[in-house]
């Protein structure tokens, strides 16, 4: 019960990249860089496991972005002439590669740190993606000239890589779609098929090992920085957001859904739309260096508790923690785990 894990994103090491920013700047190069990534993952498997988290992750620490990571292996994206454009309806600009002719993948793209993952960890195992539609709006489209058509070719590729993730031996693949909070309409029209798109299989077991994967998906209010904290100061007292994509969501074919909850403005009864699915609640807020307590957040977990049974409950942050310091982030990890483990005593 309480199983605890990170939405995905931990800060990288001061010696692998640029600190405090959401596209730093690589420090080493080739081979280093390489080894240095898989140095910083290692790093990182053992403080979330020190915090006594059930569900691992990479930290995301081999990817600049957590979207442009996995672009940099498909064909068919210009990384040379990026442009400015405004993404999520324009609350920031970001200089994004082009989509220039039709998609495929390079080959595989998280394989060195998956299975780095796996063979260092005996806990479970999550890998985080980004979502079709979420990836959609962070290039700029030249050749699709259609937003449903290009989320779609996204979605395959994103399939490919995700059931390649399942033979590596990855427990659960989520597909973060924070563009879902932006764009409900859309998000309940397409995005969520989609997103069934780029899952499609991953409860199948692989055909040579036989494993299977769950599929999560990531709905946060995004980062914890000024145009995202200005944007929620924009939205009222009440971010009704998810009231329009929960019902899409449960009704579809993926088993977790990432939310927001603590110091958030989500009325919590939203919650219970999510029926049927497990809900990672965000119980660390990403936006404060303040350090949660024990208390605080096995407090959070017993609001959501009047919304979620149980055995259907995960505690998780509310987004991922990559443009804080290393210090904070250690510390908010170590709340998560002490704070679920107090949950567990309080509420078994
Ligand atoms: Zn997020």
């Amino acid at each position: 019960m309480f199983e605890s894990t990170i939405a995905g994103s931990l800060p990288k090491p001061a010696w692998l990249a640029e600190t405090g920013k959401l596209w730093p700047r690589w420090l080493p190069e080739g081979a280093d860089l390489a080894q240095a990534k898989l140095d910083a993952t290692l790093l990182w498997i053992k403080q979330q496991e020190d915090a006594g988290l059930d569900l691992i992750g990479d930290g995301e620490q081999s990817r600049q972005h957590f979207v442009h990571g996995f672009l940099e292996q498909v064909e068919g994206i210009d990384f040379d002439h990026k442009v400015e454009i405004g993404i999520r309806r324009d609350r920031y600009k970001a200089m994004v590669p082009q989509v220039v002719s039709a998609l495929r993948l390079k080959g595989r793209v998280h394989a060195a740190e998956a299975r780095l993952l796996r063979a260092h960890s005996q806990r479970k195992i999550k890998f985080t993606l980004p979502g079709p539609m979420t990836i959609v709006d962070t290039v700029a489209d030249k050749f699709y000239g259609d937003r449903v058509a290009l989320a779609m070719a996204f979605a395959e590729l994103l399939n490919a890589e995700a059931l390649a993730l399942r033979a590596d031996g990855v427990d659960v693949v989520q597909f973060d779609e924070p563009a879902f909070n932006v764009y409900m309409e859309d998000a309940a029209a397409w995005g969520v098929r989609a997103l069934e798109r780029a899952a499609q299989g991953l409860d199948q077991p692989d055909p040579l090992t036989g494993r299977r994967c769950q599929t999560a998906v990531h709905i946060c209010y995004g980062y914890g920085i000024q145009a995202n904290n200005d944007w929620k100061k924009t939205l009222g007292g009440q971010w009704r957001q998810y009231e329009q994509i929960f019902p899409a969501l449960a009704a579809s074919r993926i088993d977790q859904v990432s939310l927001e909850c603590i110091h958030s403005q989500v009325p919590p009864e939203l919650m219970a739309l999510l029926r049927g699915k497990d809900v990672m609640v965000g119980v660390i807020d990403v936006a404060s260096d303040q350090i949660e307590t024990a208390e605080e957040v096995a407090d959070t977990v017993g609001r959501a508790l009047q919304f979620v049974p149980p055995e259907r409950l995960i505690c998780c942050t509310n987004c991922g923690l990559a443009p804080m310091s290393r210090q904070v982030a250690q510390a908010k990890l170590r709340a998560l785990g002490a704070g679920a483990a107090l949950a567990r005593q309080r509420y078994a």
